[in-house]
């Protein structure tokens, strides 16, 4: 079967037949003598303890493991629990990890105030500029990336970025949020470890945090075992059955967002109070070769600028559909004003007037009077 059509089927749990598998909400499995128990501890054959497995949380990272074309996954609390497994995995002491940049605030703030402490050393290199990546990751351990990336959607030439790591033996890992498993293939372009913050469109819902790890088999056994386990950011039953539920529709609501945010960022491209947009699939965004090399389509969020942080500020307060807020990738229409993060501006040199947007699934033609009445009040 198909991942896409393996998202909306399993193989039912229970002798019911049920067309949506039960939540197991246990937080442990007993065994009819100590000779099972010690087996199942040994092989990982059966589920012991939720800190570990459950068959909830199994079914997710089966379905997410398919959409990515890996081997096996591992699902986490947060996306932030996935990049801090997925990273503290191949790194130790003394290590290199080269960061291809933009990448998400608080990936940033991970390698910076936490990875640093434990003697690794972190690079900060912009993604854009392939040869100075190249540069960069002589002696690294391992290659950070998003793609496309936090607010400026760059796109990264993967292709010699990945050759040039498997050359130096480090371990290539990917934050592919944006692409929710439809857009890009990171694996197909070679990449090691691939991260997800699930909390977007693989809940696509809003009311769920959660991340999910793919990759080779026995690296994931091995996070499973160790950052997954120890460091305890368990994925409950619980949220795992929503993310089931948010992956029912993953195809449906991805094509609406993509055709939406499409729609938007033409609009908002031609109008005369828009400095500019940065979405990857218009011939205007830097990195629209490469976009047309690497992506199959987009998803609902792309960035704007506008004249200045005021413009920026005051169009926000005029928006009725688009809510303030962080994160993005449920049904509902955001923004998030660069303003507001002193990191993105500082230290990635983007302007105060650039406002994210995440187009959600009102009908593209009401969010787009929404944002004509709001630039409309602009001076
Ligand atoms: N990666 C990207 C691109 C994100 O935007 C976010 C959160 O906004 C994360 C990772 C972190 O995910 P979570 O909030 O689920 O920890």
């Amino acid at each position: 079967m198909d991942p896409w059509t393996a998202l909306l089927h399993e193989p039912p749990l229970t002798p019911h037949r049920e067309v949506v598998p039960p939540i197991y909400q246990n937080s442990l499995f007993t065994f009819e003598s100590v000779e099972a128990f010690e087996a199942a501890i040994q092989t990982g054959d059966r589920h012991v303890y939720t800190r570990g497995t459950n068959p909830t949380v199994r079914l997710f990272e089966e379905k997410i493991a398919a959409l990515e074309g890996a081997e096996d996954a591992v699902a986490f609390a947060s996306g932030m629990g996935a990049i801090a497994a997925a990273v503290l995995s191949v790194l130790e002491a003394g290590d290199t990890l080269v960061v291809a940049t933009p990448v998400y605030t608080n990936a940033h703030n991970f390698f910076t105030h936490i990875l640093s402490r434990f003697g690794v050393r972190v690079v900060f290199v912009p993604g854009r500029d392939t040869p100075a990546v190249l540069e960069a990751l002589k002696g690294a351990q391992a290659l950070y990336m998003e793609s496309p990336a936090f607010f400026t959607l760059d796109v990264l030439d993967l292709e010699p970025l990945v050759a040039a790591a498997r050359e130096e033996g480090a371990i290539t890992l990917l934050d592919a949020t944006w692409n929710a498993g439809y857009a890009l293939n990171p694996h197909a372009w070679g990449v090691d470890l691939v991260v997800h913050s699930a909390t977007k469109y693989f809940s696509g819902h809003a009311d769920v945090v959660a991340g999910v790890v793919t990759g080779p088999k026995a690296h994931l056994a091995r996070i499973r075992r160790r950052e997954y386990a120890l460091l305890g950011a368990t994925l409950s039953p619980m949220h795992a059955w929503l993310l089931l539920r948010g992956l029912r529709t993953l195809r449906v609501r991805l094509k609406a967002h993509e055709e939406g945010a499409l729609k938007v960022a033409r609009f908002l491209e031609a109008h005369p109070k828009v400095r500019r947009v940065y979405h990857p699939l218009l011939p205007s965004h830097p990195q629209h070769a490469l976009a047309k090399k690497y992506l199959k389509g987009a998803s609902g969020l792309f960035t704007v600028e506008l004249e200045d942080e005021a413009a920026a500020r005051a169009f926000c307060n005029a928006l009725e559909l688009f809510k303030i807020g962080v994160s993005w990738g449920g049904f509902e229409s955001l923004v998030f004003p660069a303003c507001c993060t002193p990191l993105l501006t500082r230290a990635y040199g983007i302007s105060k007037g650039a406002v994210r947007l995440h187009v959600g699934l009102e009908p593209p033609e009401a969010l787009i009077a929404d944002l004509e009445q709001a630039l409309a009040r602009l001076g």
